[in-house]
């Protein structure tokens, strides 16, 4: 997904915007992203040479973001 909240500053972040602050912020906020939707632990997936940088969770089993009809949060997965 390409994005995530941060629990503890309570704001939602994006993947890219993430991969560009600096380690020290970031180690910071690894441990306590969550998925907008469900709430689930999230973690960042720095980008790759074949994929943008994302993050990802083990949603719940109802998690709009995983639910294909909830086809408006496309663009959040
Ligand atoms: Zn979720």
């Amino acid at each position: 997904m390409k994005r995530a909240l941060s629990v503890m500053d309570n704001v939602d972040l994006d993947a890219v915007e993430f991969s560009r602050m600096d380690a020290d912020w970031r180690r910071i906020r690894r441990r306590s992203l969550a998925c907008m939707a469900c709430g689930a632990p999230a973690f960042f997936r720095a980008a790759s040479a074949r994929r943008a940088a994302s993050f990802g969770a083990s949603h719940s089993d109802d998690c709009v973001l995983m639910s294909p009809p909830w086809s408006a949060f496309r663009f959040l997965q």
